[in-house]
């Protein structure tokens, strides 16, 4: 995975960890690999803390109470954990764009990745497309690359369970 001009994969695998954080610097290395990421080397405890710094910061972004909040701290994470914009082609793979250092550390890495990828992200599709599913009980967090930019719910299971609900509460007598 390289960054896209979206930022698609990068506030993709964000949610993913935050919704469920990786326990170890091995089930980091892992899902990241999944994810279609470069990972060199085995990953160490100091990557798993960094990540962790970097997932509560990002949520607070999610969590944001309006645009300018949610500019704010993702503006501090920009400044935390990037640096001037660099060419490369360090992958062989084709020249794309990186904001960062050569050869971080993989929580370095993915600071500066999921920062630049979410300012991409909601700079380039609109600074709401984060957010928590509409069902209170869920809370699990999404990135809304849909075509409309209406995304409610985390997954089609969540918006069906919330539609029988509103249901039952418009016609209670149906049950
Ligand atoms: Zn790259
Ligand atoms: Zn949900």
């Amino acid at each position: 995975m390289h960054l896209n001009p979206y930022g698609e994969d990068a506030v993709h695998l964000a949610a993913a960890l935050t919704n469920r954080r990786p326990e170890s610097a091995g089930e980091l290395v892992a899902r990241c690999r999944a994810a279609g990421l470069l990972v060199e080397g085995p990953g160490t405890p100091a990557d798993l803390t960094r990540t962790h710094a970097l997932l509560d910061a990002w949520e607070a972004v999610v969590d944001a109470a309006d645009e300018r909040e949610r500019a704010a701290r993702l503006n501090l994470m920009l400044a935390a954990g990037t640096a001037h914009p660099r060419v490369t082609d360090h992958a062989g793979s084709g020249w794309h764009l990186h904001y960062r250092d050569e050869d971080l550390p993989l929580g370095d890495l993915l600071f500066a990745l999921v920062a630049t990828g979410t300012a991409l992200h909601l700079v380039g599709r609109g600074m709401h497309r984060l957010g928590r599913c509409a069902v209170g009980e869920c809370a699990t967090v999404f990135a809304d690359t849909s075509r409309t930019g209406r995304r409610r719910y985390c997954s089609a299971r969540c918006a069906n369970r919330d539609a029988v609900r509103r249901h039952r509460a418009k016609h209670p007598a149906a049950g």
